[in-house]
């Protein structure tokens, strides 16, 4: 990929993905799969101001050998130096930078039970340190290839050829242009401006529906509203967490989702593709899953703890967003969750609640907002797609028709 394009991407994700500030601390957390790109960003974030950056290399085949020979006990210990380090990044609020590049099968083999159960050990003693930093920090996740993650998109290509052509979707989906600041500002501008429209309807209830099964309804709470094209932190800096985006959404109402959805693109959890699946709630809770492939880690995802089973997130994405268009399946969450309409089970969004600047975690989630350590999006859209949306004054307004928004 030529590298005045490569430099534009990099300027894109630290000015508009985190906004860095003069005078801040940024942490990229990387794969060592585009060395030179990330020197690129390093740059690009110093060029903004950043006092300090700090890269953290990761690579995968490692984690496997730290799940593989360390005990439970080491597996489930944050040491103190790691425990330093948190209470740094408390203090410093710096921008996190995640790059994602990882090979979607890459933890094939990794004993999910116990990394799940060392995850959930280790999380709760981070947890107090995250909670501090909620909505106080920017962040943002965007991708480059990956090797192996582009041979699985493209496996009929050679690896070089492979890799450029994970590029090119990745810097399309990302609307990167000779203008990719002016290209972000309109589509943040429509997102923002579907989000409002969604609010103000004031809507109770949704009902969606679709050819394969699909038919569920999930209540929204009253105090809260749809959000979309990128946020805003409590001090007031606004930042894009994905790119790409193109999701309106929201937190529903915990305990309160009827019915059963059916995924329409497969969830990658772990190393491990989940296919075909399906989920039927009920009080909001996933109350029985099937799965024609790994049904088992799906049911380990919803068991992490009391949170899991429960929905933190119902996003809207039409079928003609850039993602759908390109027709690829990208095996990422980041791209296919911006391809379809979809929930995440798991933690929900304090901020959608109106005013939480002023409320505390802990009201936000006596309000409905679902705690969880794990957030994992499943894909429900397609072309056949119905929403409706039951508005607390009785109106019962149509969202989307055949995929697409309505209005
Ligand atoms: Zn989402």
């Amino acid at each position: 990929m030529k590298k005045t394009i490569l430099k534009e991407y990099a300027k894109l994700i630290v000015q508009v993905g985190a906004n860095v500030q003069k005078g801040q601390d940024v942490v990229i957390n990387a794969g060592l799969d585009q060395p030179e790109f990330i020197k690129m960003l390093v740059e690009e974030a110093y060029k903004a101001g950043a006092r300090h950056v700090q890269v953290n290399w990761s690579y995968l085949p490692l984690k496997k050998l730290d799940v593989r020979y360390q005990s439970m006990e080491t597996l489930s210990t944050v040491n103190d130096w790691e425990k330093a380090k948190w209470q740094h990044m408390v203090d410093r609020l710096p921008a996190m930078i995640h790059i994602i590049s990882d090979d979607p099968d890459g933890l094939k083999g990794m004993n999910v039970a116990k990394f799940a159960k060392a995850s959930q050990a280790t999380r709760k003693v981070v947890k107090p340190y995250r909670d501090q930093m909620e909505n106080k920090y920017q962040w943002t996740i965007a991708a480059v290839p990956g090797e192996a993650w582009a041979k699985k998109m493209f496996p009929s290509v050679s690896k070089r050829q492979a890799v450029e052509k994970l590029w090119e979707a990745i810097l399309y989906t990302a609307r990167v242009t000779d203008d990719s600041v002016g290209a972000w500002q309109e589509h943040n501008a429509d997102l923002i401006d579907r989000c409002k429209r969604l609010t103000e309807l004031g809507i109770q209830s949704l009902h969606i529906t679709a050819d394969n099964g699909t038919d569920f309804t999930v209540e929204l709470i009253e105090d809260s509203h749809w959000c979309g094209g990128g946020d805003t932190t409590i001090g007031g800096v606004f930042f894009n967490p994905n790119m790409p985006t193109e999701e309106c959404f929201i937190s529903p109402m915990k305990g309160k989702a009827e019915g059963i959805v059916y995924a329409t693109k497969p969830l990658s959890y772990q190393g491990q593709l989940i296919e075909n699946f399906s989920i039927r709630f009920h009080e909001g809770k996933a109350v029985e899953v099937h799965a024609e492939k790994n049904e088992e880690a799906l049911k380990a995802m919803i068991a992490m703890d009391e949170g899991a089973a429960y929905l933190g997130e119902v996003a809207l994405v039409p079928q003609s967003s850039p993602i759908s268009a390109s027709g690829l399946l990208f095996y990422n969450t980041l791209f296919d969750e911006n391809a379809a309409c979809h929930l995440a089970l798991g933690a929900g969004f304090a901020d959608t609640i109106n005013g939480y600047q002023e409320k505390s975690l802990d009201d936000c989630r006596a309000l409905g907002i679902n705690e969880s350590m794990i957030h994992t999006d499943f894909m429900i859209g397609c072309d056949s797609m119905a929403i409706d949306a039951a508005c607390r004054d009785g109106r019962v307004v149509p969202i989307f028709r055949q995929g697409n928004w309505a209005f």
